[in-house]
């Protein structure tokens, strides 16, 4: 079965309306393969912002956090409501930056993922091992202990993305490569089968990210359970582009 195609951009805290403006311009101007799916995250403050400058049918917004709480005194927060009335369609959760300095541990990311897909936003889930969990060989225990969690509160994943980014590749230039990528992705994926039956596990995208770039990019391309990319760093810079073109 074809999956689409999937780039995320995760622009973390970084940019201005320039620079977004910039990004957004280039994407808008450049020729994109027909059929690929282009979710760009930029932070929260300039959602609206983003969602105004997008102009191309591959083209979509994306937060980068959302609670699990509707409304209420949850002082800085942003609910799935407000970003989906912004324009957002997407939100990414489980990203090692939020379980790490801001403390969210399975069962929270596992929250706010039910809460958002029953909101009607879709997700990009994070997962993935630090350096001493891959050193220690358990690697496939940490993914399926994070993605467990999460199934414990979802059934229908139709409108879940996975993205693998195991954490001593984020924003070190050292990415995984292919071939071991495809090999996580390929366990990933049987697990998933085992849990939601084959036909929702041959569906669900998974991403690779950590380090992704317009140089490495082409190397995953005919990877068959690597389905797109999770891109921090290089989503800021032309070479964005290139990865969304991957398979073009
Ligand atoms: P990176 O970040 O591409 O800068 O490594 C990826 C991510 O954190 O999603």
């Amino acid at each position: 079965m074809a999956r689409t195609f999937f780039v995320g951009g995760n622009f973390k805290l970084n940019g201005n309306k320039k620079s977004i403006k910039e990004i957004v311009e280039r994407l808008n101007g450049a020729s994109l393969a027909e059929d690929v799916e282009v979710v760009v995250c930029p932070p929260a403050a300039y959602l609206d912002y983003t969602v105004s400058l997008v102009n191309k049918k591959q083209l979509s917004v994306g937060a980068q956090n959302t609670y699990s709480k509707a409304s209420g005194a949850y002082t800085g927060e942003n609910s799935v409501d407000q970003v989906k009335d912004l324009g957002a369609k997407w939100v990414i959760l489980g990203h090692s930056e939020r379980r790490t300095y801001f403390h969210e541990d399975d069962k929270i990311v596992a929250e706010k993922t039910k809460f958002a897909l029953d909101n009607g936003v879709g997700v990009i889930l994070c997962i993935g091992e630090t350096f001493e969990e891959k050193e220690a060989g358990i690697t496939l225990q940490v993914v399926e202990r994070q993605l467990n969690a999460v199934i414990a509160e979802v059934n229908d994943w139709t409108n879940v993305v996975i993205a693998y980014e195991p954490v001593w590749a984020i924003g070190t230039g050292l990415a995984a490569t292919a071939d071991d990528a495809q090999e996580i992705h390929a366990s990933i994926r049987k697990f998933l089968a085992e849990k939601l039956g084959a036909d929702a596990a041959e569906k669900i995208r998974i991403l690779y990210g950590g380090s992704a770039n317009g140089a490495n990019c082409s190397t995953f391309k005919d990877k068959k359970d690597v389905d797109g990319f999770l891109v921090g760093g290089a989503s800021l810079k032309p070479e964005f582009v290139d990865i969304v073109n991957t398979r073009k």
